[in-house]
């Protein structure tokens, strides 16, 4: 893997993609500033080896140049957390621009107007990207979140350089994600919840091949549980995916995997938080309930292996978390995890909702590593190699 540590940084201005997609509140204040933080290392590197930085990111999705996308809002957290004072140009490419990069000395951070105000930075257009190489004398590609696509930024500027790497926050996820792969600590656990089972297809066919255990939770347990004859009720159900969920489970079998489907649901008779509830068998749901949660049950079942496993994985909550009422499941599945940790075992969360929940409980230093990038990981774990990741190896 080419690190950072690869490089000569000194005297040498480093072009950094980095992933400064933060959210903003009406104030235009940042109201979550992990992803700025998350690239902090390696902007402090390369200061520390004498380089300078210039950091560009999109922000949003603009369809012209709208105020609320504009990455000059961001400046101040930017500054503070990097603990230096970071200049700001109001464009990514051009003269003006061009000016500024060539101007900053070591020691300084130069951040760039959000790139998608230039519709060739989503289309990949190489004369935009040559643009933006002509700024830096090494390109770094901490982005993990965007490193599935084939924009201008994450991957057609990376071959206008001889000198590139990824930044410490890529390499970290590229690792973590290699450890849960790849590893040999086992038994090896994967716990997939979330709404559908048609979005994780691809992931769990790619995953029987690593895992020892696979538990399923979420919305996608009913296709499951319909498929083999259950009665689901008024539960998230996908017909047309019932027939391949047999398929795995079949498959499943004859790779030697262990899957753990619910036993028992928390069925209420709304999809509101202050429905009725009752704990029932997951596959007697009786008409006019739905299944919006793992029942106790299935939470003590869930844990006994999550417990004795050396290798995690999770993606996409046990239940609607979003509802207190129906986050017990993803919460105990989070427990069973970080109790595990403790324990020695490897456990990487990832997937937008799985690290919300993991946030939103205080769980996030209990587990090894909590990945910044949901389609990327989740594309990674279905077996693709990722643009961005591609472009640096190349
Ligand atoms: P995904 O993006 O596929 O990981 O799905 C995450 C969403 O799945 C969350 O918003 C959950 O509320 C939802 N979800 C989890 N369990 C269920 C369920 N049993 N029924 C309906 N939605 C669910």
């Amino acid at each position: 893997m080419k690190t950072i540590n690869d490089l000569n940084l000194e005297n040498r201005k480093a072009l950094v993609r980095v992933d400064f997609n933060v959210p903003l509140n009406d104030d235009l204040q940042v109201t979550d500033t992990s992803r700025i933080a998350a690239a902090a290392p390696t902007v402090k590197k390369i200061l520390d080896n004498g380089g300078s930085a210039i950091l560009m990111s999109h922000l949003g999705r603009p369809k012209a140049r709208e105020k609320e996308f504009s990455l000059e809002n961001i400046v101040g957290e930017v500054s503070e957390i990097l603990g230096v004072e970071v200049k700001f140009v109001h464009d990514c490419v051009g003269p003006e621009v061009e000016e500024a990069a060539a101007n900053l000395r070591p020691g300084q951070v130069l951040l760039l107007e959000n790139l998608r105000y230039h519709p060739e930075e989503k289309e990949g257009d190489k004369d935009f990207a040559q643009k933006l190489a002509r700024l830096g004398d090494v390109y770094i590609n901490d982005a993990f979140g965007t490193a599935h696509r084939a924009h201008a930024s994450t991957t057609v500027v990376a071959q206008f350089f001889e000198e590139k790497s990824y930044g410490l926050l890529l390499a970290k996820e590229i690792e973590s994600l290699e450890k849960v792969l790849g590893s040999s600590k086992k038994p090896v656990t994967a716990i997939l919840g979330g709404a559908k089972v048609s979005t994780k297809i691809t992931v769990i066919e790619n995953i029987l091949d690593k895992v020892d255990h696979l538990i399923l939770g979420g919305g996608m347990t009913y296709t499951f549980v319909k498929a083999q004859g259950g009665q689901i009720g008024d539960s998230l159900v996908e017909d047309d995916k019932q027939e391949l969920a047999l398929k795995i489970l079949e498959s499943a079998r004859a790779k030697g995997v262990q899957v753990h489907l619910p036993v028992d649901a928390v069925a209420a008779d709304q999809f509101s938080e202050t429905a009725q509830t009752k704990v029932v068998p997951v596959a007697e749901i009786d008409q006019g309930w739905m299944g919006l949660d793992i029942g106790p049950e299935s939470r003590d079942n869930f844990g006994a292996i999550i417990r004795q496993s050396k290798t995690i994985l999770w993606n996409g909550p046990m239940g609607v978390f979003e509802m207190e009422t129906f986050a017990q499941g993803t919460i105990a599945v989070g427990e069973h995890i970080a109790a595990a940790t403790s324990k020695g075992a490897f456990s990487l969360v990832g997937g937008g909702d799985s690290v919300a929940a993991v946030k939103k409980y205080n769980l996030q230093d209990k587990v090894s590593y909590v990945s910044t990038g949901g389609g990327a990981m989740l594309e990674m774990l279905e077996g693709k190699s990722l643009p961005g990741i591609e472009a640096i190896k190349s």
